[in-house]
């Protein structure tokens, strides 16, 4: 092959890479602005209903299993509360405990919710409601 030919080749496979760069930057950005939208729609909805709907998301927490492992995932929906505070050890701890929100006592009300802290938190949630039998 000539060399200008192989020049052209290598500019040709220098500028599919910096597509392809430049196509996984631009997913990147999506998946992240999604994710996103995911949270806020997921801040509104824990919101809405622990302060309106309680009956509700008494019936959702019956499904919840599993502790809280103080990792601080759900303190940094969207963005960082004012109140978390890291300690040494890596587990998080909230300033104001006994007077926070009802959205951040009763995280998380459903698996929807785990969605928005990427697998940190410990929770899980079962299909039903278990049944215990009467001791005969
Ligand atoms: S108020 Fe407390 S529990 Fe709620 S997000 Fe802030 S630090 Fe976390
Ligand atoms: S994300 Fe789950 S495990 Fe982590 S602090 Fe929140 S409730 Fe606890």
């Amino acid at each position: 092959m000539k060399p200008h030919n192989n020049i052209r080749t290598l500019q040709s496979k220098r500028r599919t890479l910096e597509e392809r760069l430049a196509a996984a930057k631009r997913l990147r950005a999506v998946e992240d602005a999604r994710f996103r939208a995911r949270q806020a729609q997921g801040k509104l909805r824990r919101f809405l209903r622990t302060n309106l709907r309680k009956q509700e998301v008494i019936a959702a927490l019956a499904l919840r299993r599993g502790e809280c492992n103080r990792c601080g995932a759900c303190c940094e929906i969207l963005y960082k509360c004012p109140f978390l505070k890291k300690e040494t050890d890596g587990t998080a701890t909230c300033g104001i405990y006994e007077d926070r929100p009802n959205a951040c006592r009763y995280f998380p009300i459903d698996r929807r919710d785990l969605q928005e802290v990427r697998g940190s938190c410990s929770f899980y949630f079962i299909e039903k409601p278990i049944k215990l039998e009467k001791a005969s």
